[in-house]
């Protein structure tokens, strides 16, 4: 009870609206989400329709929309859904629907998972619809095969020690997958130390290399390196071979983490972690920062583009997530 009165109150005062069934989203027994479709709605009221979907911002979604008024006077809209109608637009958007039925599997299942396992008391909403927890391109992103990998999969996730799997995917881990406890400083978990991957090897992002204007380079650290920059190392290797830090010397010497480097030099430049060499080239007019790299992405957990290739070559979704979370199982359905 004291769960519930916190969510009622979280829903703030003044004028509130709430889906009917609303209240029963954390029931276990049942497979559906609260999805946060929109921070703010700018006064836009959804327009629902009789097949069990609402326009929204231009867009169709599915579920039950409802309005949500917070502390600070906006209304947010959420939509309770079955988390596998949520899942018909979320997965052709992490995994390509020309990829193998068994890679559409695996991600439907971890997809899953990851939603599930976000039901949660503390907020009016289970999960965001973008980037932050995964992204919902709403009845536009479907597409037939990866409904059918959804439907071949529904009700299965995947489960460690009789609960839910911890489960987080990027695209290419680039040949071996990340320790969950090095990347992010969280507790271990033994199905998360990161496995040697050989299947990504022809993702597109498997080796790349990039050059960053020094300008750019010292607009973002310049002011620790005293104004200039000389050279620049990976340093502290993890057991995958991805350095915590880098050193960048100049007038001064300064080691900035990996996660901070990629940050400010922008992640689509700096496409993952792994960094594997720099090179400072001051031979042309305009000076430059050299970087080769491996993977795209954080590296924890399902490598997206090693799934690919691994079903190409015959593995199931199962076979696929025991690869990539050893020691877990699919469980369901
Ligand atoms: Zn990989």
């Amino acid at each position: 009870m004291l769960a519930r009165a916190q969510f009622l109150w979280g829903l703030g005062a003044g004028t509130t609206t709430v889906a009917t069934g609303g209240l029963d989203v954390w029931d276990p027994q049942t497979q559906q989400i609260r999805v946060l479709v929109a921070g703010d709605a700018r006064g836009e009221t959804p327009q629902v329709f009789a097949d069990g979907t609402f326009g929204f911002a231009g867009k169709r979604w599915r579920g039950a929309p409802s309005t949500i008024g917070t502390p600070d006077g906006h209304f947010q809209l959420v939509t309770t859904i079955d988390v596998d109608a949520y899942l018909r637009g979320v997965v052709p958007l992490e995994a390509s629907p020309s990829w193998p039925p068994a890679s559409l599997q695996a991600q439907a299942i971890v997809a899953r998972t990851f939603a599930l396992a976000r039901r949660t008391l503390s907020r009016p909403y289970d999960v965001r619809s973008d980037d932050a927890d995964q992204h919902w391109g709403g009845v536009v992103a479907e597409s037939p095969a990866s409904t059918a990998a959804i439907d071949a999969t529904r009700g299965r996730t995947l489960q460690f020690a009789g609960g839910p799997a911890a489960v987080f995917y990027s695209s290419c881990c680039g040949g071996h997958t990340a320790d969950i406890a090095a990347t992010w400083g969280s507790t271990p978990l033994p199905y998360l130390r990161g496995v040697g991957d050989p299947h990504c090897v022809p993702a597109p992002d498997y080796r790349w290399t990039r050059e960053i204007a020094l300008d750019r380079v010292l607009a973002a650290f310049g002011t620790r390196t005293g104004g200039t920059l000389a050279s620049a190392t990976p340093v502290d290797p993890d057991d995958s071979g991805r350095p915590h830090g880098v050193r960048l010397s100049g007038a001064q010497t300064v080691t900035v983490p990996v996660a901070e480097f990629r940050r400010a030099l922008g992640a689509e430049t700096v496409r993952s972690t792994w960094v594997r060499s720099l090179r400072v080239d001051a031979s042309q007019a305009a000076p430059r920062l050299l970087i080769e790299g491996s993977g795209r992405g954080h590296g924890v957990g399902l490598c997206q583009w090693g799934a690919r290739y691994f079903a190409s070559a015959g593995a199931s979704a199962a076979e696929i997530l025991a690869f990539y979370f050893p020691g877990t199982a699919v469980s369901g359905g």
